[in-house]
């Protein structure tokens, strides 16, 4: 059996595989990015690829809170770019 690494989503809680999900990183210098690969360094945020979840998690800021640091409405715009690209 293969093993697929899980994490949760912020908006639902639920625990989905990691490749399912998307990434959001905090670099180092302060910048918050989505990390389409996976593979940045940083602290890390998951969250479904889906419109209901990222709009969940914009109106709790459970993004913020978890990363630590302030998310900007253009990050939640590339999200939703992101998810709507996917479907
Ligand atoms: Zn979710």
């Amino acid at each position: 059996m293969k093993w697929n690494p899980s994490r949760t989503c912020l908006g639902c809680r639920k625990t989905r595989n990691k490749e399912d999900l998307i990434r959001v990183v905090r670099t180092s210098d302060g910048g918050i990015l989505i990390d389409r690969d996976q593979k940045m360094g940083g602290r890390g945020a998951y969250l479904c690829r889906d419109e209901d979840c990222l709009k969940r998690v914009r109106k709790s800021g459970a993004l913020g809170r978890s990363l630590k640091i302030g998310i900007p409405a253009e990050l939640f715009s590339d999200l939703l770019e992101e998810v709507a690209r996917d479907s």
